[in-house]
């Protein structure tokens, strides 16, 4: 059997993501909208299983983390105080021959000058004049290029005005993380945690993206999953690496194969921030990007949330007060879905040149968990494996299908990654067993129907 690994293009991927039911373009029938995606019947799946695995290991795993889920609409002040409204921006420049604006952070990395895209407009002008000879309209190769000006990404509402001024815009979130500072208070005066703790969050954010592109990699409204780790100055560096080597070790674990993840230090710091890696996947077309940021943004946040509500939020630690520091990791889901899109898809060829598409995602992540058919659609077939559905589908996600040859029904489930095919035939009436196929060797074995949760349960164990 031969498997076609290296030559999968992200074209390929996203052409199969819509085919599939995974992934669809916004507003698809009005011509699309830009820089946002749906997520069809297998894709909600996928990303509600990556969501608990997340949670699981970020909440329930833990004995000092807790969960959160804020509005998405915060008072007007906090992107004050959070630096959004007058520094959330991506530094652009327009080629003087054609108009064409580019990034200059991203044009500057594709030679290899590594520029924090938060740093400010005077810094990333003099690393900008000192390469500009490198960098080039990626429309007509020119390279005179207008200086580098900020473009604020927030995307404003008009939630509660009913002026037509709208001076006092209430934003959507620029980033999902902010929601938990401004619960850190709310949680310490209500559980009592102590510190060491951290605060786990999964929530949307909205970016104006100058250019959204490369499908769900960078999309003008996304979720991130977040976790906010509250410290003692001073113990900082030590919670770093440790979330750090946590972080990585579950891409690791939902499947992602170690040869393709990477760590990648930024260099150009903004000002508060200690220290700062990225979590790197080796995208099929795109090649290694960020999709987990990792931060150890010091006191930062709270010492500006304290400043503007003027609300103490120190945290008196047995007489000692202090503002924690706070270590951020910061994933977006829609990044490490495609992360998990592409690294799953096979196509392979038998011997004879049968082929068939799989999806190999680990079994607990499947949007499917397990496929039902009878062999016939007759001489009772169906009513058994109406039962068995009726049991399985109060524990897992299962599916059902009677039309079509056992074998097509057996390829259409491979494509969406359903680990288990469950047969009832002619012997089930009598040993009350059933086939159950797996998706990955295609082999075959007998299983009591009563023993099928049990069974399937077994094999979803991490
Ligand atoms: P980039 O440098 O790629 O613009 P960023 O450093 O601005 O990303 P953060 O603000 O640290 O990203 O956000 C945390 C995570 O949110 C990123 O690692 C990424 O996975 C995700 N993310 C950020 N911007 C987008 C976007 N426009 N579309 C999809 N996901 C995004």
């Amino acid at each position: 059997m031969d498997t076609h690994r290296e030559s999968y293009s992200m074209d390929e991927i996203i052409a199969f993501a819509k085919e599939k039911g995974f992934v669809f373009q916004s507003s698809d029938i009005y011509g699309g909208l830009a820089g946002a995606y749906d997520f069809g019947p297998q894709g909600v799946e996928l990303l509600n299983k990556l969501k608990k695995s997340w949670w699981q290991e970020v909440v329930y795993r833990k004995k000092n983390y807790y969960g959160l889920d804020s509005a998405m609409f915060k008072h007007p002040k906090v992107w004050e105080a959070s630096g959004h409204v007058s520094g959330f921006s991506d530094p652009m420049a327009e080629c003087r021959e054609c108009n064409t604006r580019i990034r200059v952070d991203k044009e500057l990395e594709k030679v290899g000058v590594s520029a924090d895209e938060k740093i400010s407009e005077a810094e990333i002008n003099e690393l900008f004049a000192a390469h500009r000879d490198k960098i080039h309209c990626p429309k007509c190769k020119g390279n005179d290029f207008t200086e580098a000006k900020a473009f604020n990404l927030l995307v404003r509402s008009n939630l509660g005005d009913f002026t037509s001024q709208n001076s006092n815009p209430v934003y959507l979130p620029g980033e999902a993380c902010q929601g938990i500072y401004l619960n850190y208070k709310n949680v310490l005066d209500s559980v009592h945690p102590k510190i060491p703790f951290g605060i786990a969050q999964i929530g949307k954010a909205f970016r104006n993206e100058i250019s959204p592109r490369n499908f769900l990699f960078r999309t003008r409204e996304f979720e991130q999953a977040d976790i906010q780790y509250f410290v003692k100055p001073g113990e900082n560096t030590e919670a770093f690496e440790k979330i750090k080597e946590e972080r990585m070790a579950w891409y690791k674990k939902i499947g992602l194969r170690e040869e393709n993840l990477r760590f990648k230090q930024h260099e150009n710091l903004v000002f508060y921030a200690s220290d700062a890696w990225d979590i790197e996947y080796n995208f099929p077309s795109y090649g290694f990007d960020e999709v987990e940021g990792i931060h150890d943004r010091t006191d930062y946040d709270l010492t500006q949330h304290q400043k503007f509500s003027g609300v103490d939020l120190s945290y008196n630690d047995n007489g000692e007060k202090y503002i924690p520091y706070i270590i951020e990791t910061s994933m977006g889901l829609g990044r490490v879905f495609l992360a998990l899109l592409s690294s799953a898809y096979e196509r392979e060829t038998f011997e004879g040149g049968d082929e068939r598409r799989v999806l190999r995602l680990k079994p607990s992540l499947a949007p499917i968990t397990a496929a039902i058919f009878p062999l016939t659609k007759k001489d009772g077939l169906p009513e058994i494996a109406d039962d068995i559905f009726a049991e399985l589908s109060s524990h897992f996600h299962v599916s059902y299908s009677e039309s079509g040859s056992v074998g097509k029904r057996y390829r259409k489930a491979d494509e969406v990654g359903t680990p288990f095919c469950i047969t009832v035939d002619y012997d089930t009436k009598d040993d009350k067993k059933v086939t159950v196929r797996h998706r990955d060797s295609m082999q075959q074995e007998r299983v009591a129907i009563d023993e099928l949760v049990d069974y399937i349960t077994r094999h979803l164990k991490d």
